[in-house]
């Protein structure tokens, strides 16, 4: 008996073994437009196997992914053709280019699974593809043939569209960090551009607090290490909850961040690739009021954070209840620091954001003070069986312990 998944509308009939229990690929680069839209794909899907007797298992559903991606590396088909999601018989997409709009990466992926044993079957075709028989498989490749032009037309009419409304002085694409695009109805074309204000103040907070440091211990990667300890948006987050999609947690990063200081998109201007648009008559096109000023802009230039400043070299303790930072200025620390573990070894990241951390120097001084209020501030060197204690000025014989 079918039963709907919880994250989507599309039916789902549990793994019998029957040698037909496919699994659903849907893809979509954007979530809109009838002709691929999702619940389009799954009818597309649930006819095409039921013509052939099978039945759907799962649901792979990858949206906003290109098809330029290796379906490998797809969040949610990726994890199943690596065999981490149990077993299934074959795939089962809508169309050709739903695999891939990579030539090579889709012949690869049938390749791949016709080696597994698996089934092919998309609604375009007629039948289970038979990449044995030599039309079949020229059909299959001018059908990936055929999306990756598709691809390729739709990326050069986006280009080309993009150029022509900078040249008009036209805002095209996304607002930047600290901006929100008015429209006037929904649909319509840009009326205007202006400040958000919960963004706008989160960039001039760090863009006030970078070259007011004195001590050298905030820079662009600590700024990034406190935004995301405090869960303010990462810039691509803040991005998707202002189109009304659900934020991906994703962290701050020091690049993001240098960039937005250093973009004069930050000072209202019209800007391609970081830089302000000029005008016919030689100026940048302004569309907002700046963030900051060009004096602003130029401060964190002035004085370059030395490299990997405060960056996240941080090692937890075993329990997640304590990190240790390395400054600025120190060596970084080792990788293999015994019974830390780098952020990258814990699974669960976020778990460990919100410990409390302190410089590695200042772990180290105060492991120093209390040792040498413990033991005395002279070196101890312990052997086998006796003590050595050197003070300054003299020496004593070792003494049998
Ligand atoms: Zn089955």
């Amino acid at each position: 008996m079918p039963s709907m998944t919880s994250s989507n509308d599309a039916p789902v009939t549990p793994y019998d073994g029957c040698g037909r229990c496919l699994l659903g690929v849907r893809r979509l680069s954007r979530v809109q437009g009838a002709t691929s839209s999702p619940a389009r794909q799954r009818d597309l899907i649930l006819d095409a196997a039921a013509r052939e007797s099978g039945h759907i298992i799962g649901w792979a559903d990858d949206w906003e992914v290109s098809g330029d991606t290796d379906p490998y590396t797809r969040p949610k088909l990726g994890p199943w053709l690596k065999d981490q999601h149990g077993p299934y018989d074959g795939l089962a997409a809508a169309a050709v280019d739903r695999i891939g709009r990579n030539v090579e990466e889709g012949l690869r992926l049938s390749r791949l699974n016709k080696e597994a044993g698996r089934l092919l079957l998309t609604a375009d075709h007629s039948g289970w593809w038979d990449l044995d028989d030599p039309a079949q498989e020229n059909e299959f490749t001018l059908k990936l043939f055929g999306a990756r032009m598709e691809f390729h037309a739709i990326r050069t009419r986006n280009r080309q569209r993009a150029v022509q409304a900078r040249t008009a002085g036209e805002v095209a694409g996304r607002p930047a960090y600290g901006f929100m695009h008015v429209r006037l109805a929904h649909g319509a074309k840009v009326d205007h551009t202006e400040n958000e204000p919960d963004s706008a103040a989160v960039a001039r907070e760090f863009a006030r607090r970078l070259p007011a440091d004195e001590t050298g211990r905030v820079t662009v990667d600590s700024e990034a290490a406190r935004l995301t300890r405090a869960e303010v948006f990462s810039p691509s987050d803040w991005s998707r909850v202002m189109y009304g999609k659900e934020p991906l947690g994703g962290r701050w990063s020091g690049n993001v961040i240098k960039r937005s200081c250093l973009s004069d998109a930050s000072l209202g201007y019209l800007t391609h690739k970081g830089k302000a648009v000029l005008g016919p008559d030689g100026h940048p096109v302004r569309i907002a009021p700046g963030l900051w000023g060009r004096p602003t802009q130029s401060a964190p230039k002035a004085r370059p954070a030395p490299h990997g400043a405060g960056r996240a070299f941080r090692r937890y303790c075993p329990l997640g209840r304590l990190s240790i930072q390395r400054d600025p200025t120190s060596a970084p620390l080792g990788r293999n620091q015994p019974g830390w573990s780098s952020d990258t070894d814990i699974p669960d990241r976020r778990s460990v954001l919100g410990s409390p951390w302190i410089p590695v120097q200042d772990l180290a001084t105060s492991a120093e003070s209390r040792s040498a209020c413990r033991y005395g501030s002279s070196q101890k060197i312990r052997t086998r069986r006796t003590v050595t204690r050197r003070r300054c000025g003299w020496t004593r014989r070792p003494t049998t312990w």
